[in-house]
């Protein structure tokens, strides 16, 4: 937000939380930084967010809006010196493949490509030493993954969630949940939809993403319990 050519108060807002890239969060812990999705907007939310290094990159699936800045990673390289580990689900890393051919296909470069170490995801997976729990969840008629991290779950693009994920989402100190907007939508999660799984899983904090231009932080917010808040840009929080 704002979409491009849309004229609707959200859009115009001044709010700078009605300013929205697309959906990412970085995970930071012992001195590491993991980051969940490069999307598009990688390059100006990682120069933003002041991140000097990145440490792995999880992914959630392969629709445009979660992969395409991951050709901005290469700056961690050079800093680091080193490969970055990439985690995806097989389908998801096919897809990643696809895109970006010309950083997997072994052939000699004239210059710089991101140097990815690609690791698909079969099961929970250690990271420097907090364990990362993949979560399928039902984004249409593709399952993709949703992921646990001690007592944090990040939950984006799903219109379901089965009921053995949902059995692995209890006792959370914070639920981020995708909320797209509050009519129906065939992949995604409406607010009244993602309050009741708030309710269910009674986590002690949630926070909505994938937010649409239906929805004006200030006024969204005021109709939440106060346990719910809409996540923004530039969001920081401590996990308990
Ligand atoms: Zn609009
Ligand atoms: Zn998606
Ligand atoms: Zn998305």
């Amino acid at each position: 937000m704002p979409t491009i050519g849309c004229h609707c108060s959200v859009c115009s807002s001044t709010d700078p939380r009605d300013s929205r890239l697309r959906p990412s969060i970085l995970v930071s812990y012992d001195g590491r930084n993991v980051l969940i999705d490069t999307t598009p907007d990688f390059r100006t939310q990682a120069l933003r967010a002041r991140i000097d290094r990145l440490d792995a990159v999880v992914f959630t699936h392969a629709h445009a809006d979660h992969i395409m800045g991951l050709d901005d990673v290469r700056p961690f390289n050079f800093r680091q010196k080193g490969q970055i580990p990439i985690f995806a689900a097989a389908e998801t890393m096919a897809s990643i493949h696809r895109c970006f051919q010309y950083i997997f296909d072994g052939v000699k470069k004239e210059s710089n490509t991101p140097q990815l170490d690609a690791r698909l995801i079969d099961g929970s997976f250690d990271l420097f030493g907090l364990e990362f729990r993949p979560i399928p969840i039902l984004h249409g008629r593709q399952t993709i993954l949703g992921f646990r991290f001690g007592s944090a779950a990040y939950l984006t693009d799903h219109n379901d969630i089965p009921e053995s994920s949902m059995e692995q989402l209890r006792g959370l100190d914070v639920l981020f949940l995708d909320a797209l907007r509050y009519k129906p939508h065939p992949t995604h999660s409406t607010v009244d939809r993602s309050v009741k799984t708030v309710e269910i899983l009674a986590p002690r904090r949630a926070f909505f993403t994938h937010i649409c231009h239906d929805l004006g932080h200030e006024r969204a917010e005021s109709l939440l319990p106060p346990n719910i808040r809409l996540a923004y840009d530039g969001l920081e929080i401590h996990v308990q």
